[in-house]
């Protein structure tokens, strides 16, 4: 399979990944929807990304043309906050991937996601939004790279851990955007469904990446051995040809 199908397979397998993923936390999203906001966002998370299922299963295209595909659904399929936040910066930000998934692609990616996310939604780190789990996912991916030389994959895993704890670090926050700053100090001590479901996208995300990553590992350890290093093999397992 060449690198470009995989990275197509891999795009359709994280969507559908994310889609069964928040059709299972549904009841949990409005849950914690329903505490500080108005109960849809586990209805809202899954109604779009099971569209987003649909549409990406119907496209022939690269990542780029798979990410934009959702990002339209979602926008086309969930009105409130979350579809034009959630789709609207997955659109914008699927540009980032024209030339395929690659260290510099995926953090521009999710630099530009992060970006447009701010910018549509006004929210900065500690308004208990999307945004407080994002933000230290995007920063950790970017330096995990960048500055500490990890791979791709080891960088997701840091910047899940680090999604979650923005996630737990909504709880204590008042809101100040969204339906939730409607309630003022009664918002202080529930966690933000927003955040919550950002860091689901992201673990699925890395559990793909994950299943791929290790499928290429055993791929590109066959294609890297080298016959000079392999071991003398032993006298007896010398075949012996006829004569005497
Ligand atoms: P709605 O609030 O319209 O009912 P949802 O319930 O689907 O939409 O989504 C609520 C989530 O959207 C919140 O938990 C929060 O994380 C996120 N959110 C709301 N407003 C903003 C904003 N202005 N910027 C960033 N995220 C926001
Ligand atoms: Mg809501």
């Amino acid at each position: 399979m060449s690198g470009d199908t995989r990275q197509t397979e891999a795009v359709h397998d994280a969507i559908e990944a994310i889609a069964d993923r928040l059709a299972d936390e549904k009841e949990y999203l409005t849950e914690l929807d329903s505490a500080i906001g108005d109960a849809d966002h586990g209805a809202n998370m899954n109604r779009g990304f099971q569209a987003a299922r649909d549409r990406v299963a119907e496209t022939d295209g690269d990542p780029a043309e798979l990410v934009k595909t959702a990002g339209v659904a979602l926008v086309s399929e969930v009105g409130g906050a979350s579809g034009p936040l959630y789709g609207g910066s997955l659109l914008k930000a699927s540009q980032e991937l024209d030339d395929g998934l690659t260290a510099e692609t995926t953090i521009a990616f999710a630099e530009r996601y992060l970006e447009t996310v701010e910018e549509r939604g006004k929210a900065s780190v500690g308004d208990k939004t999307m945004v407080d789990a994002l933000t230290p996912a995007v920063h950790t991916y970017k330096k995990s790279i960048e500055v500490d030389d990890c791979e791709p994959i080891e960088a997701l895993g840091k910047a899940v851990d680090a999604a979650r704890r923005g996630v737990e670090f909504t709880t204590p926050l008042r809101a100040k955007k969204g339906r939730a700053s409607y309630l003022g100090w009664r918002s202080v001590g529930h966690q933000d469904p927003g955040a919550t479901s950002t860091l689901y996208l992201l673990e699925e995300l890395l559990d793909v990446a994950t299943e791929y990553e290790n499928g290429e590992v055993a791929v590109d350890a066959e294609a890297d051995i080298d016959p000079d290093e392999l071991p003398e093999p032993d006298a007896e397992d010398v075949p012996v040809d006829g004569g005497d």
